[in-house]
C-alpha cells in the first residue's frame, strides 16, 4: 500500500439539472464512505455553486475546465478565480473531450494548469492516447508529449497540487475499460517519466488515477495495482454506484 491518499473524481461532463443534482447529492451525502479517500466531483460551470453549497463537506467540487485569464473580454469563458469564488477547490484540465473535440493544444492545457494553480485551485490533469495511437504502439510517446508541456510550464513544488488522470480515449464512455494490467503498465511508465523529467520525489508522491469506463464492478481489481492511486469516473459518477467506486480500495 502506497502512502499516496486514494483519490476518486467524478466528471459529470455536460449532464445534470438542478433537480437531478439535488437528488444525487442527497444520495452521496447519505453514503457511507471511507475517510481515507479524497473525493472530488466535477460539475458543469452553472452547477458548481449549487453543488459546493449542498455537497458533503468532506468532498470537494471541481470545475470541468477553465480559461487562462482572471477576467476581461473573453466572452463565454470562466476563470479559475471565478471557480474558486463559487466554491470549487479543483479543476479538471486537459480532458480528452477538450483536446479532441475542441482541439485544445498541449501548450494551452499547460497554461491552464499554471493559471489554475496560481489562482489556488488544485488540478486534475488528464492525459491519454487515441485508439490508433495505442495500436501504433506510441501510447507512452503521446502521454509524455502531453505531460511534457506541463512539466515545462510548472515548478517542482506545483506538482503537490496536481493529480494525473490517465484516460485512454478509447476507454472513455465506450464501456471498453483498460485492463488493470494495461492501466498499471502506463501508470508505472508515467511515474518513471516523472522521475527523470521532474524529480524522484514528485514521481513518488504524485497520484496517478485511471479513467475510462470505470464502474462498481471493475474498480476493485484495478484499485489493487500499486501505481493506480484512484479513478476519474464519468458515466458512473452520475449514479449511486459512484459510492462503491469511492470505496474501491477498502
Ligand atoms: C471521463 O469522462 O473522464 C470518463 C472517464 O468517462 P467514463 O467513465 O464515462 O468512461
Amino acid at each position: 500500500m502506497s502512502s499516496r491518499t486514494f483519490w476518486v473524481g467524478g466528471n459529470w461532463k455536460m449532464n445534470g439539472s438542478v433537480a437531478a443534482i439535488k437528488e444525487l447529492t442527497n444520495t452521496f451525502n447519505a453514503g457511507n464512505v471511507s475517510s481515507d479517500v479524497e473525493v472530488v466531483i466535477g460539475a458543469p460551470f452553472v452547477y458548481v455553486h449549487l453543488l459546493s453549497e449542498t455537497l458533503r463537506k468532506d468532498w470537494a467540487v471541481a470545475g470541468e475546465n477553465c480559461y487562462v485569464k482572471a477576467s476581461g473580454a473573453y466572452t463565454g469563458e470562466i476563470s479559475p478565480e471565478m471557480l474558486k469564488d463559487v466554491g470549487a477547490k479543483w479543476v479538471i484540465v486537459g480532458h480528452s473531450e477538450r483536446r479532441n473535440i475542441l482541439n485544445e493544444s498541449d501548450e494551452f492545457t499547460a497554461e491552464k494548469c499554471v493559471k489554475a494553480l496560481a489562482a489556488g485551485l488544485k488540478v486534475s490533469l488528464c492525459v491519454g492516447e487515441l485508439l490508433e495511437e495505442r495500436e501504433a504502439g506510441i501510447t507512452q510517446q503521446v502521454v509524455e508529449r502531453q505531460l511534457g508541456a506541463v512539466v515545462k510550464a510548472l515548478k517542482e513544488e506545483d506538482w503537490a497540487n496536481i493529480v494525473i488522470a490517465y484516460e485512454p480515449v478509447w476507454a472513455i464512455g465506450t464501456g471498453k475499460v483498460a485492463t488493470p494490467e494495461q492501466a498499471q503498465e502506463t501508470h508505472a511508465a508515467i511515474r518513471e517519466y516523472l522521475k527523470t523529467a521532474v524529480s524522484p520525489k514528485v514521481a513518488a508522491e504524485t497520484r496517478i488515477v485511471y479513467g475510462g469506463s470505470v464502474n462498481a464492478k471493475n474498480c476493485k481489481e484495478a484499485a489493487q495495482k500499486p501505481d493506480v492511486d484512484g479513478f476519474l469516473v464519468g458515466g458512473a459518477s452520475l449514479k449511486p454506484e459512484f459510492l462503491d467506486i469511492v470505496n474501491a480500495a477498502q
